[in-house]
């Protein structure tokens, strides 16, 4: 019998409904191979979503890196004189094509940056992104051209010509839910709500598009929610 080696893949766990499905979706893929999990901490208002990505590491065995960076500012997530926007009309054709209040200045750059130093001193892997469609024009680091053009960086500037994968990049969050729904994600474990409640607050940029999401997607979110409205 020809068996193949085991190869690694590190995947950039926030705690949320695409990276936890991007969890599932590696095991899935891949299911006897390493799976690491790789958890920022960037100056966040709150580390709620550090609870939630430890909950999934667990929940799924994965052994789990927690990194803390120098504080990155210019973002609502970080900042304590940017205020988060709350109750926006996603919808909007005025947000169109315009940067996000939460978006974090090149915030998957070094996560991935970070993620490549550390696994080119172990050997060769696939690091790993949740970032999906709906994203691409609020976060610019979110693009499917920028994981594309990282892609190449990463594997030109390193050792083990590491490679870097986000399978979601052209999919919607509804089809990432339906992918995951169906491959029975614990999203009762996650978290999303960029002002850190628990019940989630409902009506933040996240909270809004993960309710959408799920509503489109035709199935209940398993996590409480101040504001429903
Ligand atoms: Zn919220």
């Amino acid at each position: 019998m020809i068996c193949e080696p085991v190869s690694s893949h590190c995947l950039l766990l926030s705690g949320g409904v695409d990276s936890t499905t991007l969890a599932v979706w590696i095991r899935d893929q891949y299911p006897r191979d390493i799976v690491k999990a790789y958890t920022f901490l960037y100056g966040q208002k709150h580390a709620v979503e550090l609870q939630a990505a430890q909950a999934v590491a667990k929940a799924f065995a994965l052994e789990h890196f927690l990194i803390e960076l120098p504080p990155i500012t210019g973002s609502a997530l970080t900042d304590i004189d940017k205020p988060l926007p709350m109750n926006r009309d996603l919808n909007s054709t005025s947000l169109a094509n315009r940067v996000a209040p939460s978006y974090v200045p090149a915030r998957n750059l070094l996560f991935m940056a970070n993620m490549a130093s550390l696994q080119d001193a172990i050997g060769p892997a696939t690091l790993w992104l949740g970032v999906h469609h709906d994203d691409h024009s609020g976060y610019p680091d979110c693009r499917a051209e920028f994981i594309s053009a990282a892609d190449e960086a990463v594997r030109l500037g390193t050792k083990y010509s590491l490679r870097v994968k986000a399978p979601f990049a052209n999919w919607n969050k509804a089809d990432i839910i339906k992918w995951g729904m169906a491959h029975k994600v614990p999203y009762e474990l996650t978290h999303s709500c960029y002002a850190g409640k628990i019940p989630a607050c409902g009506v933040c940029d996240t909270c809004q598009a993960r309710r959408q999401a799920f509503a489109e997607a035709g199935f209940e979110d398993p996590i409480s929610y101040e504001f429903k409205g």
